[in-house]
């Protein structure tokens, strides 16, 4: 008989929650404000049809040969570009998904035992990447504004004990949908360059303001205190597993050594295809057709829930862009028992205890507002407010 070991990081692997909620969600006929999806009405097909042609007829060999591990240098150019600070395409990586940097991060980070800081609550899909490094994971207490800095020097750490580093979401946060604002970015740039702290920056959302752009990245402000993580999956397609990351030069040789080591390269097929479609400006022209789409989306929630949810005592956010709304279950309701009515009653929701490292706080429960149409978003909250009518009634 055959012994398999698992090795320790591999028990602390864990099955995504929101993936085992989707499969209950998953039933013919319920409306699913659970998902992370970008609506697929924005992917560009045909932009994709054509350029996929240019690059098998102009470069078709290369496109399809073993590539450098860096990723290609004209899309590593288009990247540098576009970022609002002086950046370097040799500070550039080219990843497979945003979430691939997060991996890479953890693996050159994290050791057994390290502290690192998350927000409260905080991306589910980091979380998952960091586990198998076995960090101790302390969250920092947030408010609509962003990270409570009393709260950040609280959970610090010391000496051989300090924190590693704080991973932060400042726009359209996913889950919250919040925004950190101005004063809360330069105030965290500054405590942490105080503290020598690193600050690892995700950004996948930040393209897709409603109204006016974000503050500008905290990486903006502190280069070489942060790694930025980017990603096309938002604005362009997530199939096509194309992100970034933006080091400090001193840090990019481990961080290439990581990928190296997890893929060789991301395929440079994808790269190739995106350079070609992004000629001529074409984000310009599509990223505001997405911006108009998800805020008509984000407004339609808005109103079903100004309308439907009246007397019930829950709270939720605006969204100032992004694909999510955080909501608040009056005091005594609890998300999770919730999930069961609503699914019954035809609509799904992730509870917000899944993305919380510890204290998860159980009223709170995620809204995406950008997969269904604007007639099923007032459908499926009216049959939201009707699932926590019969819960209250217990
Ligand atoms: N970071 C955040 C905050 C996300 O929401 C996601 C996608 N759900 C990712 C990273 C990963 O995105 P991708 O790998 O598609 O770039």
């Amino acid at each position: 008989m055959t012994t398999w070991t698992l090795a320790r990081r591999a028990q602390k692997m864990n099955p995504s929650v929101i993936r085992e909620i989707l499969k209950i969600t998953e039933k013919p006929g319920i409306i699913s404000f659970a998902g992370g999806l970008p609506s697929p009405k924005t992917f560009p097909v045909e932009a994709f049809d054509q350029a996929s042609q240019r690059v098998l007829q102009n470069d078709g060999a290369a496109a399809l040969q073993y590539a450098a591990s860096e990723g290609f240098l004209a899309l590593r150019e288009h990247v540098a570009q576009n970022l609002p600070w002086e950046v370097d395409p040799d500070q550039v990586l080219i990843t497979t998904g945003s979430q691939q940097g997060l991996d890479l991060v953890a693996k050159i980070l994290i050791d057994s035992g390290s502290r690192i800081l998350v927000e409260t609550p905080t991306y589910l899909g980091a979380l998952q990447a960091f586990a198998p490094m076995e960090p101790v994971v302390a969250s920092v207490a947030s408010d609509a504004e962003g990270p409570d800095l009393n709260s950040l020097s609280q959970q610090m750490g010391s000496g051989a004990n300090a924190a590693r580093f704080f991973y932060v979401l400042p726009n359209f946060q996913n889950p919250t949908g919040r925004t950190m604002s101005e004063a809360r970015r330069a105030a965290l740039v500054e405590k942490a360059a105080e503290l020598g702290l690193p600050l690892i920056e995700d950004n996948p959302y930040g393209d897709l303001w409603f109204d006016t752009p974000p503050p500008k990245p905290l990486t903006a402000r502190n280069p070489d205190g942060c790694i930025y993580l980017g990603s096309f999956s938002k604005v362009l397609a997530p199939g096509l597993r194309l992100g970034f990351l933006v080091a400090p030069k001193t840090l990019y040789p481990k961080l290439l050594q990581a990928k190296q080591a997890a893929d060789l390269h991301t395929p440079g097929y994808n790269q190739r295809m995106v350079v070609e479609t992004l000629k001529g400006g074409f984000l310009e022209r599509h990223v505001p057709t997405i911006r108009s789409l998800y805020k008509n989306q984000c407004t339609a929630m808005l109103q079903a829930l100004d309308t439907e949810m009246q007397g019930l005592g829950l709270e939720w956010n605006t969204p100032d862009g992004g694909m999510f709304l955080w909501v608040r279950l009056p005091d005594g309701m609890n998300a999770v028992e919730l999930l069961p009515k609503a699914v019954d009653a035809g609509v799904a929701f992730v509870p917000g205890a899944a993305f919380y490292a510890d204290n998860a706080d159980p009223r709170t429960l995620r809204l995406s507002f950008v997969t269904a149409s604007v007639e099923q978003i007032h459908t499926g909250i009216a049959a939201l407010a009707q699932a926590i009518r019969t819960f209250a009634k217990g």
